[in-house]
């Protein structure tokens, strides 16, 4: 077959084949003898009836016919020896220093209903009319920009000021959503009200193909600065007449694809020259806040000769590099008078996030993404979109940083461009998307090659009537067996090709023989053990009491298999602190038992049988375990834990009951306690900025790699729920979790009231969430390339094989690909990912994903077909896997130089000639500054005061297997105006950029990124909005920090909370709701996700940034 050929439309597979019986799927999903295939996952995508309506605590459940009664209080249920063992007699330490711990305020009772979690559809907008020209943006398209870049005059304290006495607030912050505390008395300068000019992203009225960068046409007095070709209806927003900089400027028609952008880097307008016809003054505001000096990029700006035509006096060499660090700070006063007049791009003129996303949501949500062409480029992860599989992979499970690969090796090194792909095997799919299909070959097994073991795909060639096929990745020719036999039609494709997956789909499942199982047996299903830190600070902040309710309805929604009655999970029960105590929780047994493990050195498991139970049977047994143990504990003073040996333990219950599985960790504090893999507190931000840093990422020592290597190879998984007063080792304590495929949560200065709605809701999705276990994954490749590394949340023991101990829907795996061979363009290159793993039944299976991407010999075909979101996803992963070994400003440099050779491999050799002064970016690239200069300036690369050791680790850690859509709100956060809009629209409200000049203050904003959610508050927002959203009569009245909207009866009321649901539910963590006031000093915590605008962190701003990338590419160029 040839990979190029468009795939017809795929028949239903409904047909009963007889001969292939495993292609009916009776065998599982319960759907014997439906016409209809079941969807293996149904489950788990499918809503959960009844559950998501349950109250978060005091579900009853009626008791089983046989058991006991459960326990009432604090009744021992056990022999007293063992349970004296941690009794209050033994304890020798009183309450540490962390119970002296400052605590934050919390600021309003828990109040609202329950948000849905977890088995939410990602897609919110219903699906529009097909729409025939979807396409149409893959079309590149030529755009000049023009504008004067200079760094703005100083202006009269429009928010970038110097920071003024405000820096007197006091107080601490209330417990925030992802980083729990903040320094007291940081507050940042803040803006004055009157520097909110409102300003809204221009109307969206230019057609795609053209220019995208138009300035609005009316809304006040802009910068002149578009020169592109005029489109109907577009004008400019200024007279071209008063720029003298863009004399210089070729001819803008007939450009290449491509975006081009002028004068802000190129000819400057005079620096030091007092008339600037076309510069008004701004103190009207129209172009937002004007900036003051930058300090980051404040020395080479000046210096406007280097810019581009404007004669002056000689300049010394720039340096290679702008390094923000290394820049001293121009004071205001220090300038010469003349530097504050200068003038800044207009932030309309310059490639915005919001425009690329409309766009793309406009010409490409409306009809399917067919799967069938080689080499397509997606949508975007922003637009909402359905796919048809017609045999390549779904974007959903496959993204890749572009779809046109160059043909060899020495085209990619000069492209930089890198080649990944980022995969998420599991993905969830809407619900309207079927899931893969499960294809059984029975005792022979999936069919594969020989030479390379690529499995049976869409791309396979059948030659000799039917009787061989040749591998399209190794070209290897194999026998067919005579089972899988069919002839052929007139254009060699099989006759049954639209009756299997395996040959018409880009994704399916085989069921896997025993061959593909661990010792050559089937595997048990998996358990799921729950270990619950019981010390002081456990107890004493509710924890373990909310925890233990919670898991008393949670267990009934263990993840099941298709139309499974009930989950083959078992699942296992210990409580610690510096002992471990496991519960016998037989059904037979009347009470639970205890047993307590003293010796930490030498864990073992003290009993087998009764350990790992059927939820079912054992039900009140277990429920009375779980009214005990708060009660057990109430009165500990115990506040040391230990955390290897917790771990470790749970590791050698799976191993005693030969199965995989997940542990759920629920710990609190830094493991002080006499143990293997005993912590000190070793947080030390001194070391920031120096080449020590990366000691900061680094695990304090090599027991938890070691321990996690042997739960990967007993596929145990471990989810560990942080809850942290100070300092617990982030970097240390996620080590088990990101090399066994777990998840990392963490709940700074837990308080139940605050934040039992995200903790439940993390907790249930977690726990309900489809999971492979026991996994290992391996791309293959056809000729000419291969997969070279991996970043993600796994081990790995050699070159190839991904392990992974447990594998969810959330998880992602980046891999990059290099040349190992010429490529070609006829046959295009070929990826095909396979994932095996044990279901959550404990069916052994293979995930197969096939991708067919084209190849190039022209540099502008890769420019053409690249996707930037992925681009980032690659970059990002790539630094912060850098810090681990590299000092954070390399590694830094590193992107900044990598993202400037391949803008300026663009100009040289894909953009048409111009004038040396202008910017010209790839149109699928368009963003890639602005993006990239968002994860510089990320905690982890550029960490602001407020920014923990520990916080840094974590975000480390989750961007490790975050997918495209991600990183790119983590990235660039949603700023969601909320009164601009219809009331009754039930549509998202479009998004403004995240720039503070983009706030209106008689609005309020929703923003996220994933992990927080803030609603901003306007100063001067109208009386009636305030009475309706918050059920106060003014402003003044508001709670800065709340963290739940008043229930109120009213339409505005419903959609801000509505949209709030939404929000949560397209996310795979809950984001916590903060209340922000303009003016308040909460709003610090606000503008560090105002990611277009200048850091207090030292991060710039766009428009600098983008200043900065022009003259490194400038300087690549020369
Ligand atoms: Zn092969």
């Amino acid at each position: 077959m040839n990979v190029n050929q468009s795939v017809p439309p795929v028949p239903p597979f409904g047909q009963p084949q007889p001969i292939y019986p495993g292609y009916h799927q009776s065998s599982y999903g319960g759907q014997s003898g439906s016409t209809a295939p079941a969807i293996p996952y149904g489950a788990y995508n499918g809503p959960v009836p009844g559950y998501q309506q349950t109250p978060p605590q005091g579900m009853s459940r009626a008791p089983p016919s046989s058991g006991a009664p459960p326990a009432s209080t604090a009744q021992a249920p056990c022999g007293q020896a063992a349970y004296g063992q941690f009794g209050q007699g033994d304890v020798q330490n009183g309450p540490s220093s962390t119970v002296q711990m400052q605590r934050l305020p919390g600021s309003q009772p828990f109040g609202s209903p329950l948000a849905p979690v977890g088995n939410q559809p990602a897609v919110l907008q219903p699906y529009g009319p097909p729409l025939t020209t979807a396409q149409v943006t893959t079309q590149l398209s030529g755009m000049q920009i023009s504008g004067a870049v200079a760094p703005a005059p100083p202006s009269s304290g429009l928010g970038y000021g110097p920071p003024t006495s405000l820096a007197s607030a006091s107080g601490s912050f209330p417990n925030s959503g992802l980083y729990g505390s903040y320094p007291q008395g940081q507050a940042p300068p803040l803006s004055q009200a009157q520097g909110h000019p409102g300003i809204q992203t221009p109307q969206r009225s230019a057609p795609s193909q053209a220019s995208s960068f138009t300035p609005p046409a009316s809304g006040g007095p802009r910068l002149p600065s578009m020169t592109g070709p005029l489109l109907p209806g577009q004008s400019f927003g200024g007279p071209s007449v008063s720029q003298p900089n863009h004399v210089s400027s070729p001819p803008p028609q007939a450009l290449p694809p491509g975006t081009q952008m002028s004068g802000p880097l190129g000819p400057l307008p005079p620096m030091h020259s007092p008339q600037q016809p076309g510069y008004q003054p701004q103190q009207n505001g129209s172009f937002g806040p004007a900036r003051g000096p930058q300090p980051n990029y404040g020395s080479p700006y000046p210096a406007a000769p280097t810019f581009g035509s404007q004669p002056g006096p000689p300049q010394p060499l720039p340096p290679k590099r702008l390094d923000p660090d290394a820049i001293p700070s121009p004071q205001l006063s220090e300038l010469p008078p003349q530097q504050k007049t200068r003038h800044r791009i207009d932030p309309d003129a310059i490639p915005s996030p919001i425009q690329v996303i409309e766009d793309d949501r406009n010409n490409r949500g409306t009809e399917p993404f067919v799967t069938g062409v080689r080499g397509q480029v997606p949508p975007l992860v922003t637009t909402n979109f359905l796919v048809k599989d017609q045999g390549n992979a779904s974007p959903r499970y496959i993204r890749c940083t572009s779809y046109n690969i160059p043909c060899t090796s020495d085209m990619a090194k000069q492209a930089q461009v890198p080649l990944a792909a980022v995969i998420k095997p599991l993905a969830r799919l809407p619900p309207e998307e079927a899931s893969p299909y499960v294809v059984d070959h029975g005792e022979s097994g999936p069919l594969r090659c020989n030479r390379c073991k690529a499995y049976m795909c869409p791309f396979m060639q059948f030659v000799e009537g039917g009787r061989r096929f040749q591998c399209c990745f190794c070209s290897c020719i194999n026998d067919v067996p005579p089972q899988y036999f069919q002839h052929l039609d007139h254009t060699g494709k099989r006759v049954d090709a639209y009756d299997r997956p395996e040959l018409s789909l880009g994704s399916y499942e085989f069921l896997a023989t025993v061959d593909y199982c661990k010792n050559n047996k089937f595997p048990s299903p998996p358990a799921f053990i729950f270990m619950i830190d019981v010390s002081y600070n456990a107890i004493r902040t509710g924890l373990v009491r909310l925890l233990c309710e919670e898991l008393k309805s949670l267990l009934d929604f263990l993840p099941r298999e298709g139309g499974a009655e009930e989950s083959a999970i078992r699942v296992g029960f210990v409580t610690y602190n510096k002992v471990l105590h496991f519960y016998n929780v037989k059904s037979s047994l009347a009470q639970p038992q205890m047993m307590v493990v003293s010796d930490v050195a030498d864990m073992f498991v003290p009993l087998l049988d009764g350990f790992l139970v059927n939820v079912n049977e054992s039900r009140a047994v277990i429920s009375s375990l779980l009214d005990q143990i708060p009660e057990m504990f109430a009165d500990t003073r115990e506040t040391e834990t230990v955390f290897v040996p917790v771990i470790q333990a749970g590791m050698e219950a799976l191993k005693a009951a030969e199965c995989a599985g997940k542990l759920f960790l629920f710990h609190t504090s830094l493991p002080i306690a006499e143990a293997p893999g005993k912590l000190k507190n070793r947080d030390d931000r001194k070391l920031i900025n120096t080449d020590k840093e990366k000691t900061l990422f680094q695990p304090q020592t090599g027991a938890y790699q070691t321990l996690a290597k042997e739960c990967v190879a007993q596929g145990c998984c471990v989810d560990l729920f942080l809850f942290p007063n100070q300092y617990v080792d982030v970097a240390t304590l996620s080590v088990v979790p990101q090399l066994t495929g777990g998840s990392v949560y963490k709940y700074a200065c837990f308080q139940v009231e605050n934040d039992q709605e995200r903790f439940l809701s993390d907790l249930r999705r977690d726990v309900q969430k489809v999971v492979g276990f026991d996994a290992v994954m391996r791309v293959r490749t056809s000729t000419g390339i291969r997969a070279v590394d991996f970043f993600g949340a796994f081990y790995m023991s050699n070159t190839t094989d991904v392990e992974l101990a447990g594998l969810d829907g959330d998880k992602t795996v980046t891999v990059e690909f290099k040349h190992d061979d010429r490529l070609n363009e006829d046959s295009g290159a070929l990826l095909q990912c396979a994932l095996l793993y044990t279901s959550c039944a404990g069916q052994r299976r293979l995930r197969i994903h096939n991708l067919a991407l084209n190849c190039c010999t022209q540099l502008a075909d890769l420019y053409r077909n690249c996707e930037t979101d992925t681009l980032i996803n690659y970059m990002a992963k790539f630094a912060y896997r850098g810090v681990l070994n590299s000092p954070v400003k390399a590694v830094r440099d590193t992107l900044v130089t990598q993202c400037a050779q391949i803008l300026a491999c663009y100009r040289k050799n894909c953009a048409s000639p111009s004038s040396a002064g202008q910017l010209i970016l790839p149109e699928c690239m368009k963003l890639l500054p602005v993006y990239l200069n968002c994860v510089l300036k990320s905690d982890v690369l550029q960490p602001g005061a407020e920014v923990t050791t520990d916080d840094r680790a974590y975000v480390r850690q989750l961007v490790t297997s975050m997918d495209v859509a991600e990183t790119n709100v983590f990235f660039y956060p949603r700023l969601l105006p909320l009164t601009k809009s219809p009331i009754e629209s039930t549509t998202e409200p479009p998004a403004v950029r995240a720039s503070e000049e983009r706030l209106s203050n008689g609005d309020i904003y929703l923003l996220e990124n994933g992990l927080n959610l803030f609603l901003w508050v306007g100063a001067s927002i109208q009386q009636g909005v305030v009475q309706s959203l918050f059920s106060v009569s003014s402003f003044s009245q508001i709670t800065s920090g709340l963290g739940v909207l008043p229930v109120l009866d009213n339409p505005l009321s419903k959609k801000v909370r509505g949209l709030i649901d939404s929000l949560r539910a397209q996310r795979s963590r809950y984001m916590k709701l903060i209340v922000v006031k303009q003016e308040d000093k909460l709003e610090m915590l606000f503008k560090h996700f105002l990611v277009e605008d200048k850091s207090l962190s030292g991060g710039a701003s766009y428009v600098d940034f983008l200043c900065h990338m022009h003259k490194e590419i400038r300087q690549l160029l020369s």
